[in-house]
């Protein structure tokens, strides 16, 4: 059960206490029965104990139906066909008294009203458009046939495994009879919602249909009998056996000691794939309600909320803004590029410049191989991908910017040249147009400095690469308006992108967090340590790669050149370790140099690292791992005091979705309140006692330590 969107109204979970009419029932002609979800008030369908209920009354009249008839599911809202199970409730329930007979109740709710659909006499079609995921595509499992729209809209998934809980309406259970365990495992434990032709492809419906002809397919389609034609080798209990333990054996061990819910799923899959429907029943509620009172489901679930809420709340603050509908981009380099390519695929026409001719071929050269891969990943046809491709209009010299309603300027990152770049764009640009800078830590304030229009003048950082960072700060300038602010967290939001505001601090929110964090493992490596043990203890931690394999990623110039901003900011903390500048002036910069703390063979790193076998010097009584993660706890405390953001959630959410920061901790300041500001405050004090003052806790841990308080309420 997931959601994408679920409203805020919270009932107990198996209580009802109103009747507000989600579902609808039509009788087109005396075979053919319409049901239509439209929750009352809301943009999206969820399954609450009200909807259940009500679906549940529904399905008794549908019962004495005769074979000869169909009944067909379909949704009355836009781009939401059912968007799963109402996550708030459950939160509730955690909360209640009797929470597990709370939530045993929700889960047998729905799974005995999907069951009903499942007997019905009658040919059971889900008519799918919009996102159908979680509870939602449980639903439909139960029905003899799913046809999907062709839309962008549609997305068709179980991500319940990426919320640390599982199917349990029945998903764990039908999935894997219906398309085979090994087929079942990969779509709930990658947990992906799926557009409609990969759906089809895996099995999980039976028809793409354009849109427009949804209903009316759903109504003619010769499908009389029932759609259970079981493969024999799909159901042979060897092939469930040995595909478990496959599936098992690829999640690397710690992922598995984080995401307990993987394990969980496959042990309840294999269990459920044969035997009764009911045993299945009873296994997935076992096993959902160990699950949900797991700190990694209430923190996976948290994050989901955050980042639901970051949306929302800017969607409240952003009535009557005009929209942003042209953009430019200065400069085309890895940022450039990748930014237009953002935003022209999603059908922003973009005016992109770039001073050195080469660097503007070079782009569109590497805009035309993104394009071109999405086709063959098929994320897009060939007809959009040249369309994408046409609303970019290079140019090499100045930018074209009188059309656009924001600049985002991309270009190298010294202060002067930007400051330059920025007076060019401010005289020739409409006062309405907004000013953006991509930089990744230089001052929005200092850059709009004489300009005439200081107030449009913003920071957009994305994050690379573009394409898969769901992050983007939007950092607001001492002169930046709340109306700019505004504009650009709705363009944000619009382009599908998460959007956290930031002051206009050093390194905003996540380099400040995270540059010192990478630092930090540079001096371990000049005190001796081997680079394979330092990234080894953040992987163990959970993070997605290492703080040395990531400043090889990043690039070692470019981590350094933010490592001084940071630097000259913070000298009472923040130092550049020399041995990092030696690496930079020797032209070690990492992967792209081919080597850096790693060497790279074809940009792989290869087994050894640069640094040959340094002798391990005499630790002191703080594992690596806490000494690293220390740092950024304290750095992200710091930004809260400073009001870097208001509000811990926000730094929280900024370094999940920006640096991969443990997402099952939910966060370093989440983790803090989880373990206790005492013991990350005995770490500091005794790290700055037997290393450096680098390690000074900072007055808000201190003050939360003496308190027993905490940086969240709740
Ligand atoms: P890059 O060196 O790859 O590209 C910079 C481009 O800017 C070059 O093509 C250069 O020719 C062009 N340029 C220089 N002066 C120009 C001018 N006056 N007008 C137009 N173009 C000009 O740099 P990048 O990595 O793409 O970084 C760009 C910006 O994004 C920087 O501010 C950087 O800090 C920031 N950023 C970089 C990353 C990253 O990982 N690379 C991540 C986030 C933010």
């Amino acid at each position: 059960m997931n959601t994408t969107s679920s409203t805020p109204e919270t009932v107990t979970l198996h209580k009802v206490e109103t009747s507000p009419n989600h579902v609808h029932h039509h009788v087109e002609s005396p075979s053919c029965h319409l049901v239509t979800f439209d929750r009352s008030g809301s943009s999206a369908n969820i399954f609450d104990a009200a909807a259940l209920t009500e679906l549940d009354h529904l399905l008794t009249v549908l019962q004495d139906l005769p074979p000869t008839t169909r009944v067909i599911f379909s949704s009355a809202k836009p781009r939401i066909f059912i968007a799963g199970a109402d996550l708030k409730s459950l939160q509730a329930a955690l909360q209640a008294n009797d929470s597990d007979a709370e939530i045993e109740h929700y889960l047998q709710l729905g799974q005995s009203v999907f069951q009903k659909i499942a007997e019905l006499p009658a040919t059971t079609i889900a008519a799918i458009h919009g996102a159908c995921v979680g509870g939602g595509f449980e639903m439909t499992l139960a029905c003899d046939y799913r046809f999907a729209s062709d839309d962008k809209a549609t997305k068709i998934g179980l991500p319940e495994t990426q919320l640390g809980i599982l199917p349990a309406w029945g998903g764990s259970t039908r999935l894997p009879r219906m398309i085979g365990t090994p087929k079942a495992l990969t779509v709930i434990l990658k947990g992906k919602p799926y557009p409609a032709k990969r759906a089809k492809k895996l099995g999980i419906v039976d028809r793409i249909v354009p849109k427009e002809y949804l209903l009316d397919v759903a109504r003619k389609a010769d499908v009389r009998a029932k759609h259970r034609n079981l493969q024999w080798h799909k159901h042979n209990p060897i092939v469930t056996r040995i595909a478990c333990q496959v599936a098992r054996r690829k999640i690397p061990a710690r992922t598995l000691q984080h995401y307990p819910a993987l394990d969980t799923a496959i042990k309840t899959i294999r269990k459920a794939a044969h035997g009764s429907v009911e045993s299945g029943y009873a296994e997935e509620r076992q096993a959902f309600l160990k699950l949900a009172h797991t700190v990694t489901s209430k923190q996976l679930i948290r994050l989901f909320f955050l980042r639901e809420s970051a949306g929302k709340a800017n969607r409240k603050l952003t009535v009557n803004l005009t929209p942003i509908q042209r953009t430019a981009v200065v400069g085309a380099g890895i940022m450039g590029t990748g930014i237009a390519y953002w935003l022209s695929a999603r059908s922003y026409p973009v005016y992109w410049n770039d001073i050195a001719v080469e660097a503007i071929s070079r782009g569109m050269k590497h805009l035309n191989n993104e394009y071109q891969k999405a086709v063959k990943r098929r994320i897009m046809t060939r007809h959009k991908a040249a369309q994408g491709l046409n609303r970019v209009y290079p140019r090499c010299g100045m930018p074209q910017t009188k059309a656009a309603d924001l600049v985002i300027e991309a270009a190298v990152e010294k202060m002067e040249l930007k400051k330059r770049i920025f007076r060019g764009l401010d005289e020739s640009s409409s006062p309405d147009t907004i000013l953006a800078t991509n930089t990744s830590a230089l001052s929005v304030t200092e850059l709009a400095e004489g300009l005439q229009h200081p107030e449009r003048v913003i920071g957009l950082h994305f994050f690379n690469p573009v394409s898969r960072m769901p992050l983007v700060e939007v950092i607001a300038g001492d002169r930046t308006n709340d109306r700019s602010i505004q504009r650009a967290v709705q363009f944000v939001s619009s382009i599908g992108k998460t959007p956290v505001v930031s002051a206009d601090r050093p390194g905003f929110i996540v380099n400040r967090i995270l540059v010192p964090y990478m630092l930090e493992a540079a001096h371990l490596v000049e005190a001796g340590e081997d680079p394979k043990q330092i990234d080894r203890a953040m992987l163990d931690f959970g993070m997605p790669m290492g703080p040395l394999r990531l400043s090889d990623e990043v690039g070692l110039d470019i981590a350094l050149d933010v490592a001084q901003t940071l630097a000259d900011a913070f000298p009472e903390r923040v130092t550049v370790p020399p041995r990092l500048t030696q690496m930079v002036e020797k032209g070690l910069l990492g992967r792209k140099s081919g080597q850096g703390f790693y060497r790279y063979h074809k940009g792989k790193p290869v087994d050894e690292s640069s640094s040959g076998s340094i002798a391990s010097t005499a630790r002191n009584s703080i594992s690596l791992q806490e000494r690293m993660v220390y740092l950024m706890i304290n750095e992200a405390a710091r930004c809260l005091e400073e009001g870097v953001t208001n509000h811990a959630k926000w730094i929280d959410l900024a370094m999940v979705l920006g640096t991969g920061f443990a997402p099952f901790t939910g966060g370093p300041l989440r983790l803090c309140d989880t373990q206790g500001a005492r013991r990350w405050l005995t770490i500091g004090v005794t790290c700055a006692d037997e290393i450096d003052s680098r390690f000074s806790p900072s007055s808000l841990l201190i003050q939360h330590s003496q308190e027993t308080s905490t940086f969240y309420e709740d």
